[in-house]
């Protein structure tokens, strides 16, 4: 299979060039030439698999480039060797009769985003040699908290590579931030930028887009690439979660095999919802995609109105992973609801990027509602349905997964649709344990994230993960911060490389 850009349909990569390069040329991201339509009895076969063995079964279909045993290897370094608890990176939880929470924070970050970066650094080892590339990679990643601390525990030490990491300086949880200023291993870089995280990304992708960056790097024996959501490499190994907790319902005999499933889905960068969406096209039963968005509500008016407008005030929430006002992965769907026209998808980046929005044609906007709902809740509606959800169900959750559960609960009350739902939960609720704590109880406040930890694993009567323990004590090992212009500058120092 190859892969082409969502600007320019003449782009041809394998997946191997998709990995390693992480953006076209053009700016455009990568994208297969066709989505792959799996036989009917795939969930049957998928179904007497374990995890690894649907990973590796899915990733084939993408990955035509890489050996069975590439594969293989790759899939069972990532979710064969301990990294998730119990091997198990997708366990499913019952919150009532038919709504279900799917968890994914059991891996060494506690947040969704192990589940693809614990593979992505195998993928592009592999990928690397495919190509011939003998330099040093650097891996370069903005991140809204969980995405830069899941890159560096994937690339950490990891031969052949670099990661340099930039968070928004006020714009990530102090646990997320502890987390990422500790991390260790010798090939690591982490900087806080001023601004918000779409100033972080846009510089980011300005340093990809830039010759002259290039040319300085290849001088230095480095080239660059991409950890971020719009990397193939992360987009292919979400959509196996998908397939894998359908199996489970169905194994567990919640539903029967061919039954309509909902997802709903706390999204920012648009990856994660992305991916189900490509499991549906793939042949999964899905019926809608519930998009959850916190108070920047961005994504739910896009998908109501069809103008996605990005001009608005940027809000900084207790859900700070979806705190973005550019969903970069929405490109990849605008590509596929416009009949694969990347004409069409680069004339609307165009006018985002000059006018700061832009506006789908009704045959676009129409097939974008027959597969999505959008919906947002409010600080107050996350806190409360925290609480509420303890409450009625004694099911913990942390404020990202809370805004799904609202914005599901919307759904149901708007359309009365009561097919069985998976609640996509991203992070662990000891993430962000102060806004849980005191959602839970007003008067239970804590001086601290770490505090708050403990006073939550004593109220829930649930351990703090044992990524998260110990952190307080952890050496900090990066206190650098810099303005959004110094990014590059950043890196440079950081890699010896004299300008
Ligand atoms: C990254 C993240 C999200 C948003 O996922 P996208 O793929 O960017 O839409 C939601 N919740 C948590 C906890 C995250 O880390």
């Amino acid at each position: 299979m190859k892969y082409t850009s969502t600007r320019d349909r003449l782009v041809k990569a394998s997946a191997a060039q998709a990995i390693t390069q992480g953006l076209s040329r053009e700016g455009g991201l990568f994208v297969p030439e066709a989505i792959p339509v799996l036989p009917p009895d795939t969930i049957e076969t998928l179904t007497g698999m374990d995890y690894a063995g649907r990973a590796r079964f899915l990733l084939s279909r993408f990955l035509t480039d890489f050996t069975e045993e590439e594969i293989a290897s790759c899939v069972q370094g990532a979710y064969g060797t301990g990294a998730f608890e119990q091997d198990r990176p997708a366990p499913l939880a019952k919150l009532s009769d038919g709504v279900f929470a799917m968890e994914l924070w059991h891996g060494p970050t506690s947040a969704f985003k192990d589940l693809a970066l614990q593979i992505l650094p195998r993928l592009m080892t592999v990928s690397a040699k495919k190509v011939g590339l003998s330099k040093t990679i650097l891996v370069l990643a903005a991140t809204s908290g969980d995405t830069g601390k899941a890159a560096m525990e994937g690339f950490k030490d990891v031969p052949g590579t670099k990661i340099a990491v930039f968070y928004p300086a006020d714009g990530v949880s102090r646990m997320q931030k502890q987390q990422m200023v500790t991390q260790e291993g010798e090939n690591v870089f982490v900087c806080s930028v001023d601004g918000n995280f779409d100033d972080a990304q846009t510089g980011v992708k300005q340093i990809f887009g830039d010759e002259g960056i290039e040319r300085l790097l290849d001088e230095n024996g480095i080239v660059l690439s991409s950890a971020n959501s719009i990397n193939w490499g992360r987009l292919a190994p979400q959509i196996v979660y998908y397939f894998s907790v359908y199996c489970d319902l169905v194994q567990g005999g919640e539903i029967q095999a061919g039954e309509k499933v909902n997802f709903a889905v706390p999204t920012g960068n648009f990856g994660n919802i992305l991916a189900a969406y490509y499991a549906k096209q793939m042949g999964l039963p899905i019926g809608r995609l519930i998009c959850a968005s916190n108070s920047n509500n961005v994504l739910t008016d896009f998908i109501r109105t069809g103008k996605y407008d990005k001009k608005r005030p940027f809000s900084m929430t207790i859900s700070p992973s979806m705190d973005i006002l550019i969903s970069s992965n929405l490109e990849r769907l605008l590509f596929d609801v416009s009949g694969r026209d990347a004409d069409k998808v680069a004339s609307l980046i165009a006018k985002l990027n000059t006018q700061g929005e832009y506006t789908v044609d009704e045959a676009m906007l129409a097939k974008i509602r027959t597969h999505f709902y959008g919906g947002y809740c409010s600080e107050g509606e996350t806190k409360a349905t925290i609480q509420s959800v303890f409450g009625r169900h004694s099911y913990l959750c942390d404020t990202h997964t809370a805004v799904a559960v609202k914005v599901y609960e919307e759904y149901v009350k708007e359309t009365g649709d009561t097919a069985k739902t998976v609640i996509v939960s991203t992070a662990s609720p000891f993430k962000f344990p102060g806004s849980v704590l005191t959602a839970l109880d007003a008067g239970l406040a804590a001086d601290d994230e770490f505090e708050a930890a403990q006073k939550l694993s004593d109220y829930a009567g649930q351990p703090i993960p044992a990524p998260l323990r110990g952190l307080r004590e952890k050496a900090v090992r990066f206190t650098g911060n810099c303005a959004k212009e110094e990014m590059a500058p950043a890196i440079f120092a950081s890699l010896g490389i004299r300008v």
